[in-house]
């Protein structure tokens, strides 16, 4: 018996045969160009092809001039999108995937501009949202129909390029949401007002798009059940609007999603980070399901092959859709089903180098695995012509990684860390509240680790003389960063470095000042876990807003639990000094004091600086001599391990 049987069940969806349930659903990659499909999205796509997974929604595409950029999203309305999306469709059908293309338009959701200046932007209504804070104009009845019929050209040409399917967005807040939800949609003409007229577009581009395609193409829609906003599409209304679609026939299937892009509150839900329960979707797809007679598709925050069993076996939903965690692990499907679950690379929900790099306009990648978004230029690891013996020093991210692909290169690695235990400072994040799943990512390099076999000598000190001794040909300095406190005035206070707090090496009185100049993960953790152990906690950043370096999901839904807890933040905060009852800081752009009076410890984030003496004693060292991530200058966890990446793979 397989390990995983309802996973890896074949499923006929409408009319495409797929080889299991799991599927990829629609997600923006930014690996297009001018709208079109690039060499880069295509190896993209079969790379996960190539991996297993059972079914490929493209990305959701634009296609009617009232919202465009092509610099974000494939363009769905016009001919020059054929040709690629014919490449791209035979490519991976050639691997056994089936692909679907998904068309959406934002309405009034809309944060990209052609020009930098603000666009002008279309809803059922003229009601503004919160999280773009745009006023959007009515669409007048004539645009709503043309809008109609650019749906179905758009779909017309997925059938020519020979696409399998069809899926319609129409949840996540995005046009059709807004038309659908009586709180954005205050029209009294054909399209607004009663629940029907509110129906009405999507009931109309469905039943137009079907006769369109015929029966041979898959046709579904995308909704939230769940948009977790205020003044929200109520489920009720959303279960009763699929009733209807599911009556009139023309659909295959229900794809269940939770969130909106109405609000931050909704958003996060989109991109789910680490600190939501995994699966929590599928409860939403189990009701719809209940109320549907077509199969009910459901994603969210399912990183592992066991929650993605679980959702079918309990018949919640008839196939789970896995985003991130094909992005962190393209082979994941093939893994669960040959066995090797265990080497499942697993998605730790951090959105950085996924949603992060997206939502900043640059190809979506992995801070676990760069290959993603760089298929064409990385690819996985080719055998090194001359195998070298490599030392590695350093056991943070950026050394696991360098030695796990020097590895798979075939070079004899030995990888030194001077502590007991491999993961650097991730061991720390790990340790904060809601956090734990950051420590997956060294998880997953120790088992690669493992996996390749590489030699791991954990306590030992690399001195110059060492490394002469082991005669190695080439040596990786990974060698990270240490904390460090600010230059400040400080006279009888306690003022302790936040790693030392997380650590529990630093003791912290009641009532505690953060002095948070990274804007990162530290200052927004160490706030909540001294707010949980019962300390009067004022975080004072050094930015516009704390946390402003994380990726704006992880942030904002950080920001609300500090708020929960009664944390007060004050922005653009330098640091200045602190006394024994007392912390100073400067406002960043008015210069005026500000004083924080009643304080028993100061808790600083600080920069950090690069532990690279060891390469500066190395200079006369013969062979390669590369030094990377932190120990060249501090950043994150993402370049540790692309720089890892890269130094093996030159090697
Ligand atoms: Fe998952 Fe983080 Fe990788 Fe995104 S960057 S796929 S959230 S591990």
């Amino acid at each position: 018996m397989p390990d995983f049987p309802h996973l890896f069940q074949p499923f006929q969806l409408g009319s495409a045969q797929l080889r299991n349930r799991l599927f990829n659903p629609a997600h923006g990659t930014t690996l297009g160009k001018d709208g079109k499909v690039t060499d880069e999205l295509i190896a993209y796509h079969t790379t996960r092809a190539e991996g297993g997974v059972g079914l490929i929604i493209l990305e959701s595409m634009t296609l009617h001039p009232t919202y465009g950029f092509p610099e974000a999203f494939l363009y769905a309305g016009s001919d020059e999108i054929i040709p690629g999306l014919e490449r791209l469709g035979r490519e991976c059908r050639a691997r056994g995937v089936p692909v679907f293309g998904q068309l959406f338009h934002a309405g009034r959701a809309v944060r990209l501009s052609h020009d930098g200046s603000r666009p002008q932007v279309w809803s059922a209504s003229a009601v503004p949202d919160e999280r773009y804070r745009m006023v959007p104009a009515p669409m007048p009845n004539a645009l709503i129909w043309e809008l109609i019929d650019a749906y179905v050209s758009a779909a017309q040409r997925f059938a020519e390029a020979g696409l399998d399917g069809v899926e319609i967005l129409a949840g996540m807040g995005y046009l059709i949401a807004q038309f659908l939800n009586p709180h954005t949609n205050r029209r009294e003409d054909e399209f607004g007002g009663s629940f029907e007229n509110r129906l009405r577009l999507l009931r109309e581009i469905v039943t137009r798009t079907r006769e369109a395609i015929g029966p041979s193409l898959t046709l579904g829609i995308r909704v939230s059940l769940d948009e977790k906003v205020d003044r929200a599409l109520p489920p009720e209304d959303l279960i009763r609007a699929c009733q209807v679609l599911d009556a009139d026939g023309h659909l295959d299937y229900f794809n269940v999603i939770a969130g909106s892009s109405a609000s931050p509150d909704g958003w996060m839900h989109v991109f789910p980070p680490m600190a939501m329960p995994t699966g929590y979707v599928a409860p939403d797809a189990a009701r719809l399901k209940a109320a549907v007679s077509k199969p009910v598709l459901v994603a969210g925050r399912i990183n592992q092959p066991h929650t993605a069993e679980a959702i079918l076996a309990s018949g919640q939903a008839d196939m789970v859709g896995m985003v991130r965690a094909l992005i962190a692990d393209p082979e994941f499907p093939n893994k669960a089903r040959t066995g090797r679950a265990e080497d499942i690379r697993a998605c730790i929900g951090c959105n950085q180098a996924c949603v992060g790099h997206r939502l900043a306009h640059h190809a979506i990648s992995c801070i676990q695995h760069p290959v993603t978004g760089r298929e064409r230029t990385l690819r996985e690891p080719r055998p090194a012509q001359a195998p070298k013996r490599v030392m590695v020093v350093g056991g943070g991210p950026a050394g696991m990684k360098a030695a796990v692909v020097a590895a798979q290169r075939g070079h004899e690695v030995t990888l030194y860390e001077q502590s007991r235990q491999l993961g650097g400072q991730v061991l720390l994040a790990q340790q904060l509240p809601g956090r734990a799943e950051f420590g997956g990512s060294v998880t997953n390099l120790l088992r690669e680790l493992e996996l390749c076999r590489v030699r791991v000598e954990k306590g030992v000190t690399v001195t110059p003389e060492f490394v002469q001794s082991e005669v190695p040909e080439a040596v990786i300095l990974a060698t990270g960063a240490r904390s460090c406190l600010p230059e400040a005035e400080i006279e009888g206070a306690t003022v302790v470095e936040h790693w030392d707090v997380i650590s529990g090496k630093a003791e912290v009185g009641d009532r505690v000042v953060i002095a948070d100049w990274a804007c990162d993960w530290g200052g927004l953790g160490v706030a909540e876990q001294l707010a949980r152990d019962g300390c009067r906690v004022r975080l004072l950043s050094g930015g516009v807003v704390a946390g402003e370096q994380l990726q704006g999901i992880v942030r904002d839904q950080w920001l609300g639990i500090l708020h929960k807890l009664g944390v007060e933040m004050i922005p653009f905060a330098r640091f200045f000094g602190a006394d024994s009852t007392t912390a100073y800081f400067q406002h960043m752009t008015s210069g005026e004091p500000i004083v924080c009076e009643d304080v028993d410890t100061v808790v600083t984030c600080y920069a950090r600086q690069a532990e690279n003496a060891l390469a500066a004693s190395l200079q006369d060292f013969s062979g390669s001599l590369i030094v990377i991530g932190d120990a060249v200058a501090p950043r994150t966890v993402e370049e540790a391990v692309l720089e890892g990446f890269r130094a093996a793979w030159e090697l």
